[in-house]
């Protein structure tokens, strides 16, 4: 049972969670047998296609391209690339990109798919696994019964495992039919130079107890210092107090972080919809009763004015030990 996955790029390099997936299906292959085939499309370098290799993808496909097709497109150009590579398992990361195309890939393979999945599955004959249900307050066993299987993994749930292997890269280009769209796109704004929300291993998150945009220079530092990517709660980027990429939440990105730093964040039922998977969770709230205790693994109460200052100069003399 060959098994593809997508593996998103940017700027050149692989995302961090390709080599998660590429670390699965290369441990999938153990129950399945078969092929793992890593399939990229746009920009990306040549030594960082080898990197695919670390973790296990014995084939490695880029297809080249200034820019990406439009997702249906893009669809069409995997559902090709699927057949050609007789892969019977597909593997997308469980975020925007991989929610946005599945899909359509889907649908046009008459396949069955599991999103938010988080681990291997149990058995793969009949193929049983188990996806996060209900903004992951609960999980559910599913049985994939198609041919095709899209999967879809929840960020940081497998881990990225080294597993060398000799691989074959391949390059191509990809067909001009495959550009044509009914939209056309004017112009992009891309993050630069920040750690991505949903790839960070530590974010530093806040919420309308700061009060004002004005005081998020302290969030901004101590994420600085620990490297990880900044958040906020859904009423901080409603007020435009901070972009609407960082809201996480039921509405919005559903990440899953080794540690979530949440300060001044009630807790709202919708916000830890969208952290519940994170390893662990500190929250300063000046309310002892805020919710957000209820899911914290670490708490402190107390005014973040008063705390953060302490924080942000016991991270600098860790960072400087
Ligand atoms: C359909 C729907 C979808 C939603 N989706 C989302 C979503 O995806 N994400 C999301 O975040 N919300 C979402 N919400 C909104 C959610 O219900 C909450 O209103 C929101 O999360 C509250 O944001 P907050 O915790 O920043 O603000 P608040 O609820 O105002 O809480 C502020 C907290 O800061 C504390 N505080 C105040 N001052 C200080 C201080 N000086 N020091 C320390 N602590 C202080 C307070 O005690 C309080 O707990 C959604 C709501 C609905 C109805």
């Amino acid at each position: 049972m060959n098994i593809l996955i997508y593996t998103e790029t940017r700027e050149g390099s692989f995302k961090k969670q390709g080599f998660e997936l590429i670390s699965y299906a290369k441990a999938l292959s153990g129950m399945t047998g078969g092929e793992v085939i890593s399939l990229a499309i746009g920009e990306i370098f040549d030594e960082e296609l080898k990197k695919a290799a670390d973790y296990g993808a014995s084939r490695i496909i880029a297809l080249e391209a200034d820019q990406l097709p439009d997702n249906r497109n893009l669809s069409k150009l995997l559902i090709q690339w699927i057949k050609q590579a007789n892969a019977q398992v597909i593997l997308f990361a469980d975020n925007n990109t991989g929610k946005a195309i599945a899909p359509f890939v889907a649908a046009g393979l008459k396949a069955g798919i599991a999103t938010g999945i988080t681990g291997l599955p149990e058995k793969t004959d009949p193929f049983i696994v188990t996806r996060k249900i209900y903004s992951g307050k609960a999980l559910a066993k599913i049985q994939v019964k198609s041919h095709y299987k899209i999967l879809l993994l929840a960020a940081n749930t497998f881990g990225i495992k080294n597993d060398p292997v000799v691989p074959v890269i391949e390059r191509h280009n990809i067909e001009a039919e495959y550009f044509e769209s009914p939209n056309k796109i004017i112009s992009t704004e891309k993050q630069t130079g920040k750690i991505l929300l949903g790839e960070a291993e530590i974010v530093v998150s806040a919420g309308r107890g700061m009060k004002s945009p004005d005081n998020w220079g302290s969030i901004e530092e101590l994420a600085q210092i620990l490297g990880a990517a900044t958040a906020c709660s859904r009423p901080v980027s409603d007020e435009g107090w901070r972009p609407h990429g960082e809201h996480v939440g039921q509405t919005g990105k559903v990440i899953n972080p080794n540690i979530y730093f949440a300060f001044g964040i009630s807790g709202a039922i919708q916000h830890v919809a969208g952290i519940s998977g994170s390893k662990v969770i500190v929250a300063v709230n000046k309310d002892h009763e805020a919710p957000i205790f209820n899911v914290a693994d670490y708490g402190i109460v107390g005014d973040v004015n008063q705390v953060l200052p302490k924080m942000i100069e016991a991270a600098r003399k860790i960072k400087t030990e």
